[in-house]
């Protein structure tokens, strides 16, 4: 079902509550932003509210504060380096809600950050009282934290009942088409890249995309296990072994689907530096940490024969020069495939910046664990909450 967008909006003078993510990286006591990539990430819907006559009210999580106010949690240094950002004052509230907030409400083309949502436990809790409180502040609603889409609070899901209209942010927009495009009517053939460390994370994933996908390519730690399945030697390598059943029943009903390694780089010890050789079979006393030569060069002729690629998870300790080599490969042969390219998780995302593709990638998502769900097959509430075109039209 489309989304309303917030390009369907007549924002002239309306004021505008921007649900974002701001749940930015901060020193220990809370008055320096290590990473203001999430920051940069709403700029383009915010720019836009603005150079649509529009009053922004910003609002966002940061941090676990769990219900109480605390100071090294507080938005303000994001509302000063947000503007730096967009060349133009940042007013920040006391607080999410309450009297004093609502006085500030913001002229068109000013900017008001609200404090921490989470300083109120009824956030997460998705309490309808304080849903209506922050509903009051404006006129419009607009989510553009597709990394908080999973979660059914307030200001993702509760507030929405109490607006007349709920659109999508361009961040959110582009998340929502590219992962829905990718997952839900792909070009084919379509693949699917999973790795990281265990099985259990991505039951749901496996589960779902092997219904979607043409072929499906697992490496890192997650392999072990079905090559287990398989009674395939793994020596030390991780295994989860409550999951070896469930990968065997993978294997039995969708495993013509399945590729797993042909070759492995193995360490007798996980340490930097630690010897390591390629080989075929792993021995008693070996552990697997990346993908073999003739792995990545299989996985590539599908990667590159691809028109979908779905990729999370490295394909090997990828944090532990040189064992990141199969995930870089890998990385490059997704950017170099005439394809439609999705990729999700932190760690996929920073192979990708080290082997220097990140402007080949169709898309890389904000949101680790709502990309998850996303790629489970589940749907987002914070996505469902949002008005359908349709209903917006009549
Ligand atoms: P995930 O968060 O599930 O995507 O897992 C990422 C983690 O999986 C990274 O920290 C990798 O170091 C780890 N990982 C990948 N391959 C292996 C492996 N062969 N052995 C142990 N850990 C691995």
């Amino acid at each position: 079902m489309a989304k309303l967008s917030i390009r369907d909006l007549d924002l002239k003078d309306k004021t505008l509550f921007i649900r974002v993510d701001f749940n930015v990286p901060l020193s220990a006591d809370g008055k320096e932003i290590s990473s203001d990539k999430r920051i940069r990430a709403s700029l383009p819907t915010i720019q836009y509210a603005l150079e649509h006559c529009a009053g922004v009210i910003l609002a966002s999580h940061l941090g676990r504060p769990k219900g109480k106010p605390r100071p090294e949690m507080s938005l303000r240094p994001v509302a000063a380096r947000l503007s730096e950002l967009l060349g133009r004052p940042v007013t920040m509230a006391p607080d999410c809600i309450g009297a004093e907030t609502g006085k500030l409400r913001p002229a068109p083309g000013s900017v008001l950050l609200l404090e921490n949502l989470r300083f109120h436990k009824e956030e997460e809790e998705n309490d309808p009282e304080f849903s209506k409180q922050l509903a009051s502040l404006a006129d419009v609603y607009v989510n553009d934290a597709f990394g908080s889409a999973h979660r059914a609070h307030a200001s993702t899901v509760g507030m929405v009942s109490y607006m007349p209209l709920a659109a999508a942010g361009l961040l959110m927009d582009r998340e929502i088409e590219w992962m829905t495009k990718a997952t839900r009517n792909p070009e084919r053939p379509c693949v699917a890249l999973l790795g990281g460390a265990k099985v259990s994370d991505k039951i749901e994933v496996i589960q779902n995309l092997i219904k979607v996908v043409d072929t499906l390519l697992i490496g890192g730690a997650m392999a072990y296990t079905f090559m287990r399945a398989k009674n395939e030697a793994t020596g030390k390598s991780l295994v989860e072994e409550d999951k070896i059943e469930l990968a065997r029943e993978l294997l039995a009903s969708v495993g013509e689907k399945i590729m797993l390694p042909v070759d492995h780089v193995v360490v007798r010890e996980i340490k930097p530096g630690a010897p390591n050789e390629v080989v075929t079979t792993i021995a008693a006393d070996q552990i697997g940490v990346d993908i073999g030569p003739q792995t990545v060069e299989a996985y590539s002729a599908v990667i590159q024969a691809a028109r979908t690629i779905i990729w999370n998870g490295p394909m090997g300790i990828f944090e532990m020069p040189p064992f990141d080599k199969g995930t870089v490969a890998l990385a490059k042969a997704v950017a170099n495939a005439d394809a439609v390219s999705v990729v999700g998780g932190g760690d996929s995302e920073k192979a990708i910046k080290t082997a220097g593709v990140s402007d080949k990638i169709t898309h890389v998502s904000t949101g680790g664990g709502a990309s998850l769900e996303f790629l489970s097959g589940l749907d987002l509430p914070g996505v469902v909450a949002l008005t359908d075109k349709s209903a917006a039209a009549t």
